[in-house]
């Protein structure tokens, strides 16, 4: 920047605090002289001066009355009048830190206690504005900074990046976007879409695609929860041992306490953006593979240790994400906060926004469980490809799955998780070798690394299971379509070929108790049943469900 010319010629404004002698001055003029100027440094100073007038009473020290403030010339004792100009209202910006303590006249130590302040955040503009108006003061009356970091932001544009004006008609107007997503919606896509110094696109669906992709996958795994807490009537004050945890919950809390450290660390670098982006992650990982992959523990009917592990783990994971997100989204933190904490805990602190910030418990963090389960994530999604290009049903068993991962490690932990990667790939048996993978099968983003191969051959028992699945599928379709509870008890009427039946006959229990159904008879449905054809394999079938009253 050249030389700062602060002084203005407006009526509002910080009167310059600058007199002069007019006949003094006409004077100096006339004798080629440099004028001469008074800088007064208080009233105190002004109540001073020699022939002082019109100081005394006067409470508004702005324009016009400080006008009227004379007083006599040291030189020649004709009137000292102050000079007509304010000063640039970016002095006044730059004199916030000392200003808004009327410091040095006031609050000393109040004021060395919080300068220099920890941060600043404007947008890129303001580097030849506010943070150089700051800067100059400062160093002028400091010989420091008067901030230790700052945001910078870059600016706003439209969707196409366009700059946004009125008379190109792409303008979006926050209120537009308020009220269509929500403030924490625009608040979460502002943080996460791109570093903070960056330009950003702007538009209401880039807003809306937030709240599908992160709210509601938040929300709806808060939803569940809440679902199902209250069915159970689970009370988050029962204390579940950390000993003897299942591994789905020791991984989830593992990654937990990972994310509340590496939060943490980003937050204390001024780094926003990567720290909303691992929550992001988080909230993936906990819907996509812990809540999907624990439904059933919060399904069964009975009230055991591993259902009580998998509310509290959630239960657990949902309060920390609240206050995690406290200062990222106030709103749904809150919501979630007040809901999961205060309503059945009265002594807890009111709002989500009077607790802590959460700690990690680095005793949790399980490096190896993380590895692997990940490794158990990949082999998932690369298997699931390879059953959509063999055009194979999800719900159709298979025989087996061959995996070849890199080293011997890999191998000990794919062999852990075999379980989870049975259920997921709905196979009956992994087999796991090592080797270099002979060709790229990847899913869309992983790396050829490890090679997912399906058996493909189906018998009639394997396809037996597969249409006891579909039936178990058709009918929870139903259960919904027909509006009943989530635990509502039904009976099930079926007519159907002779697959059918021997499927019904051989797979009764598992398919009772996956639909919750007291009977599965054979023939027309009765009066009052919620009944559906369905082709299933080519083969026609007729099915109702009726719920059991009281
Ligand atoms: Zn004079």
């Amino acid at each position: 920047n050249g030389d700062w010319a602060f002084s203005r010629e407006r009526d509002w404004g910080t009167p310059l605090n600058i007199w002069h002698c007019g006949s003094c001055d006409a004077q100096n003029l006339a004798e080629r002289k440099p004028l001469e100027r008074e800088c007064v440094g208080s009233v105190e100073e002004l109540k001073a001066k020699p022939g002082i007038s019109g100081i005394e009473g006067l409470s508004d020290l702005h324009r016009p009355y400080i006008d009227e403030v004379t007083y006599d010339c040291p030189q020649c004792g004709a009137e000292m009048r102050r000079v007509p100009e304010v000063i640039d209202c970016w002095f006044d910006s730059g004199a916030m830190p000392f200003a808004q303590w009327h410091y040095p006249f006031e609050n000393q130590a109040l004021f060395e206690e919080r300068f220099p302040a920890d941060y600043i955040c404007e947008a890129v503009d303001q580097t030849r504005g506010w943070f150089y108006s700051l800067h100059a003061l400062s160093i002028l009356l400091k010989e420091q900074p008067c901030f230790s970091n700052v945001i910078c932001l870059g600016h706003i544009l439209d969707a196409t990046g366009e700059k946004m004006s009125k008379s190109k008609g792409n303008v979006v107007t926050p209120e537009e976007v308020l009220d269509a997503s929500g403030a924490d919606a625009l608040r979460w896509y502002l943080y996460t879409s791109s570093p903070p110094g960056n330009v950003r696109r702007f538009s209401g669906e880039l807003v809306e695609e937030v709240v599908r992709k992160f709210l509601l996958t938040l929300w709806n795994t808060y939803s569940f929860f809440v679902t199902y807490a209250n069915i159970d009537k689970f009370d988050p004050r029962t204390s579940v041992s950390q000993e003897g945890l299942p591994e789905l919950d020791r991984w989830i809390l593992s990654e937990l306490n990972q994310l509340v450290d590496r939060v943490t660390r980003s937050l204390d670098q001024y780094d926003p953006t990567g720290a909303g982006r691992m929550i992001e992650d988080f909230v993936q990982d906990l819907s996509n593979w812990y809540v999907r992959r624990s439904r059933r523990r919060f399904w069964k009917s009975e009230n055991d240790a591993d259902k009580q592990a998998a509310y509290t783990t959630l239960y657990q994971c949902l309060v920390t994400l609240a206050k995690l997100l406290a200062p990222f989204t106030p709103f749904i933190a809150e919501e979630l906060y007040q809901n999961l904490v205060r309503s059945v805990d009265k002594s807890a602190a009111e709002s989500v926004h009077l607790t802590d910030y959460p700690q990690a418990d680095l005793s949790q963090v399980d490096e190896e469980l993380s590895a692997d389960t990940r490794l158990a994530m990949t082999v998932s999604s690369l298997g699931r490809s390879a059953r959509a290009k063999a055009n194979l049903k999800v719900r159709q068993p298979l025989a087996k799955v061959l995996v070849k991962v890199r080293s011997k490690r890999e191998q000990a932990g794919l062999n852990r998780m075999a379980s989870q990667v049975l259920e997921e790939l709905n196979v009956k048996r992994v087999d796991v070798t090592i080797g270099v993978p002979a060709t790229a099968v990847t899913a869309e983003g992983l790396p050829p690394t490890i090679e997912v191969e399906l058996d493909t051959n189906i018998d009639q028992k394997l396809a037996d299971e597969g249409l006891a699945r579909e039936l178990v599928h058709r009918l929870q379709t139903m259960r919904k379509q027909a509006g009943f509870d989530i635990a509502d008890y039904i009976e099930t009427y079926y007519q159907g070929g002779d697959s059918i039946q021997r499927v019904m006959r051989e797979f009764a229990s598992y398919i009772r108790q996956e639909t919750l159904s007291q009977t599965l008879t054979q023939g027309s449905p009765p009066d009052g049943a919620f009944a559906k054809s369905h082709t299933i394999d080519g083969d026609e079938v007729v099915l109702a469900v009726k719920r059991v009253s009281g």
